[in-house]
């Protein structure tokens, strides 16, 4: 029978009563990686080495208790695997081979989930549509014409196909929750330090959030499990208190507030609004309490060019070693400045430089002020009203995407660059980042064409159980609507 599509909580069923083994779960996730290689969703894997470790966990028998023993993952290519290549999606990076693991990466070898290979992403992350890798387009697996959304491409790719039941991401604005969203899939981002970084290439330390893709809330909630743990090579890790996210999952207490932004759903295309309104009505009939809030609206209006002001100068300045130097693929010239030069100017892709070049700009000292300092104060306002928010209710919903995942070459590439007085609703998730809340996206609606769109749960700081177990609720209460399918506009 065909692991295709299987969650860990089946895989790991069928291990443990020995109707499946790893070796088989690898031989068909080889076979899938090959089958479908044309996609670009996977930039490198170690077969031998993904055939050692399942002979080894066969060998020994799976426990009961280890519920990742023998799951097949894949890895997004910025976290770092000892012995196998990560680029970061960037030519400049291609032949990068580190010493050393991150973090997520031993933790999930202590449990022996199978590491089956390393994801293609928006070149260094910086994107959200899965085009601007050095190496290729990741199309969305449910229909080929269309994204799958970034940064987190070929994560999302390979949990909506359904290869492997989880992978990991990374997510500085909307990378796991967005694609999330486009793929029909579950996309979860931690409370900000609650999942190590070490290891983790960087895009803007500041807003940068490693993560879990999985199908369903359960997975997603079994990985954190294993991945949410003090570790003191990051410095900005936080001790967030276990609580058996799985375990605990269905626990959900019917006295916790939903709450929504009115400036956001307000503006909503009218047939996804339709469907937002009818799960609000459908939570207040089941007792739970619903309350619109509204956000301040120069505040949402800031959130895109916040996010870009502190976003591109972190990320200049964190990559700024990629320079032909100590690393990155050397291109030559006669002078030492002349390397960098050429390096850089060979191997970066158009986002990541035009992103450099805005952030250069933001960090020269007479600019600094003007651009940088005042972004970071807007920050520290955001990250109050959100606190304001949370006064207010105890789960905050928002929507990932207004529309499903956009046509490949619809000139949505360029998603830095709209100029339309709702753009916020697009950058909405970016809230999550600048206030390091745990915020997860679930599967919601579909099109007439089948294409999803997801729905966005978020809660305070350090509160990720009670995301999971509000999610979780939520999930019920959706599959009670009484369509899931949008009307036409
Ligand atoms: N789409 C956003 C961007 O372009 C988010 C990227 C991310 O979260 N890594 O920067």
């Amino acid at each position: 029978m065909s692991i295709q599509n299987k969650t860990i909580v089946q895989l790991h069923e069928e291990l443990v009563n020995k109707t499946t083994t790893a070796t088989k779960i690898v031989e068909e996730v080889l076979m899938m990686i090959k089958t479908d290689k044309k996609d670009n969703f996977l930039l490198a894997f170690d077969e031998t080495k993904m055939k050692s470790v399942a002979q080894q966990i066969d060998q020994q028998g799976v426990d009961r208790q280890n519920l990742l023993a023998g799951i097949p993952y894949f890895a997004k290519d910025n976290f770092s695997t000892k012995g196998l290549t990560t680029t970061g999606g960037s030519a400049i990076l291609k032949n990068y081979i580190p010493p050393f693991n991150a973090t997520v990466i031993n933790l999930l070898n202590n449990q022996q989930a199978l590491m089956s290979g390393k994801s293609n992403l928006d070149e260094l992350g910086m994107g959200g549509t899965g085009t601007s890798s050095a190496f290729g387009t990741v199309p969305n697996p449910l229909n080929k014409k269309h994204l799958v959304g970034g940064s987190s491409s070929g994560s999302a790719y390979g949990v909506a196909k359904g290869i492997v039941p989880f992978a990991l991401g990374s997510d500085t604005g909307d990378s796991i929750r967005r694609p999330a969203s486009f793929a029909g899939i579950v996309g979860y981002k931690p409370t900000y330090g609650a999942i190590s970084r070490y290891g983790m290439l960087p895009y803007s330390p500041s807003l940068d959030h490693p993560g879990v893709l999985a199908k369903t809330i359960e997975d997603s909630a079994i990985v954190a499990d294993v991945l949410v743990e003090f570790d003191p090579a990051d410095f900005t890790s936080l001790a967030v208190e276990k609580k058996g996210f799985y375990q605990n999952l269905n626990n959900f207490d019917k006295q916790l507030t939903f709450g929504y932004l009115t400036n956001v759903h307000n503006f909503l295309p009218p047939n996804l609004k339709k469907k937002y309104d009818e799960l609000y009505a459908l939570l207040k009939k089941n007792g739970v309490m619903v309350k619109p809030l509204e956000f301040s609206q120069p505040l949402l209006e800031a959130l895109s060019p916040v996010y870009m002001m502190i976003s591109f100068s972190e990320a200049v300045s964190s990559n700024a070693n990629l320079a032909g130097i100590n690393f990155g693929t050397r291109v030559e010239g006669d002078r030492w400045e002349a390397v960098m030069k050429n390096t850089r100017t060979t191997n970066f892709g158009s986002v990541v430089k035009r992103r450099f070049l805005i952030g250069s700009l933001n960090l020269q000292k007479e600019n600094q002020e003007i651009y940088l300092h005042k972004a970071k104060k807007v920050r520290r306002l955001i990250c109050e009203e959100i606190n304001q928010v949370f006064q207010e209710c105890d789960l905050l919903i928002i929507p990932p995407s207004q529309t499903v995942a956009p046509l490949i070459g619809n000139g949505q590439e360029f998603d830095d660059n709209q100029n339309n007085q709702t753009e916020y609703i697009d950058d909405i998730l970016t809230l999550g980042n600048f206030s390091g809340i745990p915020s997860i996206t679930i599967p919601f609606v579909v099109d007439h064409n089948k294409m999803p769109i997801g729905i966005n749960v978020n809660a305070a700081a350090c509160e990720d159980l009670k995301m999971f177990q509000g999610a979780k609720y939520l999930e019920t209460m959706i599959k009670q609507l009484e369509s899931q399918v949008l009307d036409h506009e």
